[in-house]
């Protein structure tokens, strides 16, 4: 059982506050969605829950254990992150890439073990990828591309993983697919997985809970039958959404005036 909490967390860059006051818990099991307009806030969550930006004030805990007192590679074998964007200077191959996943893991020597080479296979069988192993990541489309990222995060093996807008590249099968593996690993698996996603009709479908991030606040948490409906939706992303209520709800535009 893991749980990733942050404590009245407030965060940012500079003197501009991105995130306010962030109190959550996030446990084995579920599939977290992080919902909420641009410049909500939403990556600033995901940054601190990686231990990658230090909260000003308040903290971050994983089971208990405040992250300021985990080295970089302690965190990294608990809590894997998929970024938004991902640049390297050299053109790995996608199986390298993925195999960047284990670093943390790699023996004093840097040698990759029957383990590692297992956990690449396994990743990139998961995603899909195994008929482009040896293809250049530069030379991908943005939706291989993500799910090559995705690998990499899943061949760490870590107990938490944080997603920065996973299916941004993805067509909608992909996007489909990618959303079933990480409820499967969360609900089969027992991993935290927290993911911002932008299409709420997604989230609602497939998440076992809904987090709303505006203005850098947590504005409401919950599972999405309660959380997305007309009221919140409108407040939060405009007045131009309609919502049906249900199990999934379900979010469409107002065209027209209708
Ligand atoms: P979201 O992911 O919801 O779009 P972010 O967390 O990226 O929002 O951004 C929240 C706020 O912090 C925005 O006002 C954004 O301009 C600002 N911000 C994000 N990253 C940086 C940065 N590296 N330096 C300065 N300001 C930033």
């Amino acid at each position: 059982m893991t749980s990733l909490a942050t404590r009245s967390v407030t965060a940012g860059y500079g003197d501009r506050v991105a995130l306010r006051d962030a109190d959550l818990e996030l446990r084995s099991g579920e599939l977290v969605a992080v919902v909420g307009p641009n410049g909500a806030g939403k990556s600033t969550l995901i940054r601190v829950l990686a231990g990658l930006l230090r909260p000003r004030s308040g903290a971050v805990s994983l089971d208990g254990i405040d992250l300021r007192g985990l080295d970089r590679g302690q965190i990294a074998r608990r809590i894997a992150v998929v970024p938004q964007v991902f640049d390297t200077l050299f053109p790995f191959s996608v199986r390298e890439v993925v195999g960047l996943g284990r670093t943390a893991r790699l023996g004093i020597l840097g040698r990759a073990s029957a383990a590692d080479r297992a956990a690449v296979a396994r990743a990139m069988r998961e995603l899909d990828l195994d008929s482009l192993g040896t293809r250049p990541i530069d030379a991908l489309s943005g939706g291989e591309r993500q799910r090559a990222l995705l690998a990499m995060a899943l061949a760490q093996e870590s107990d938490v993983l944080l997603l920065d807008e996973p299916t941004a590249h993805l067509d909608p099968a992909h996007q489909l697919a990618t959303l079933d593996l990480l409820r499967r690993l969360a609900a089969e698996r027992g991993l935290v997985v927290v993911a911002v996603l932008h299409d709420l009709n997604l989230a609602s479908a497939l998440a076992s809970r809904v987090v709303v991030v505006a203005g850098g606040r947590v504005v409401s948490d919950g599972p999405p039958a309660r959380i997305v409906n007309e009221e919140l939706v409108r407040s939060v992303f405009g007045a131009r959404l309609a919502v049906l209520p249900g199990d999934p709800p379900f979010v469409l535009p107002r065209v027209g005036g209708r």
